[in-house]
């Protein structure tokens, strides 16, 4: 069975895998992101001598995954500067003289859960990840979809709501998004201490459910997506699922009718493969940037 490298490219981390064609994880390590000067060799050594026939990447952005263009694989306007306009994919090509699949990270997580998790029996999917940022995979037809760019879910517009104590935001781009009210930051910015010290605070779960919610019916009601994952650190909070589900039924409105919506509790999931998902999603880049099916 063939090999395949899989890198899900951080702002904190790299995580570096090796997997075969079934998805399975084989061999893992993680790495700081130091400099592109200091990590790519390290990330280089690591893959050289795996036999890996393919390398796939899902990695922080923004990215540039136009293959018309002429900065197709690069990193482009990331904050973490030292990656700013960096060819990540086409080093990687270079150094292990192999294919190299690229994608967001988050298209990649919700491209592993849709090959081998809890989407797989659906070709139109969504992955939410609510952590140090948000992100939004979207599957449409069974592929990562792109358009312009790719989309940035975490910076979708929302109202604020009229009794949070927040002041500013989380973002520094945006008053009111997803990301700058509902991120693992901002909930440290509003309550002065960190998400995980926050449980059995019923009125913190209530305003972040708010917002997840809010996000929600918004993704519906743009890509009609046929199940959506929950995932991200933020959402290690046990008591913060059911409540999402109830924010989203009650923010519809009773708008949506359809048999998936039925039960939230199938429609809104959370993650299925131990976070493995962004790098067995890296892995079915691999495969499909070497024409492997599976
Ligand atoms: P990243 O987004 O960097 O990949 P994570 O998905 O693990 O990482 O998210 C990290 C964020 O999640 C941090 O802001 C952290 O404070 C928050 N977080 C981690 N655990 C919990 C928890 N149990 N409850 C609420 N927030 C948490
Ligand atoms: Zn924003």
């Amino acid at each position: 069975m063939k090999r395949f490298g899989a890198l899900e490219a951080g702002g904190t981390k790299m995580v570096c895998a090796v997997g075969d064609e079934t998805g399975r994880i084989l061999d893992r390590v993680s790495l700081p992101t130091l400099t592109p000067a200091e990590t790519m060799p390290a990330m280089i050594d690591y893959f050289r001598d795996k036999g890996i026939s393919a390398l796939g990447i899902g990695c922080f952005g923004p990215v540039d995954l136009n293959r018309a263009s002429p900065t197709y694989g690069y990193i482009t306007s990331t904050p973490k500067l030292s990656w700013q306009n960096y060819p990540i994919v086409e080093k990687f090509r270079e150094a292990l003289g192999i294919p190299v699949g690229f994608d967001t990270d988050v298209n990649a997580a919700a491209l592993g859960e849709a090959t081998w998790g809890c989407t797989r029996d659906v070709q139109n999917s969504i992955y939410i990840t609510v952590g140090t940022g948000v992100g939004v995979g979207v599957i449409i037809d069974g592929k990562p979809y792109h358009g312009m760019m790719h989309p940035e879910g975490g910076h979708v517009l929302l109202n604020r709501h009229p009794d949070d104590p927040m002041v500013g935001s989380g973002c520094p781009f945006h008053d009111n998004c997803m990301e700058g009210l509902a991120a693992g930051p901002s909930l440290e910015k509003r309550w002065g201490v960190k998400g995980a010290e926050l449980s059995g605070r019923k009125e913190v779960w209530e305003l972040e459910a708010y917002y997840i919610g809010q996000a929600i019916v918004d993704y519906m009601m743009v890509l009609s997506p046929e199940r959506i994952i929950l995932g991200g650190g933020v959402t290690h909070q046990e008591c913060l699922l059911p409540m999402v589900r109830r924010e989203v039924e009650k923010q519809l409105g009773g708008y949506l009718r359809c048999p998936a919506l039925e039960n939230l509790d199938t429609y809104i999931v959370p993650v299925s493969l131990n976070d493995n998902q962004g790098a067995m999603g890296a892995i079915k880049l691999a495969m499909e940037e070497l024409g492997v099916y599976n």
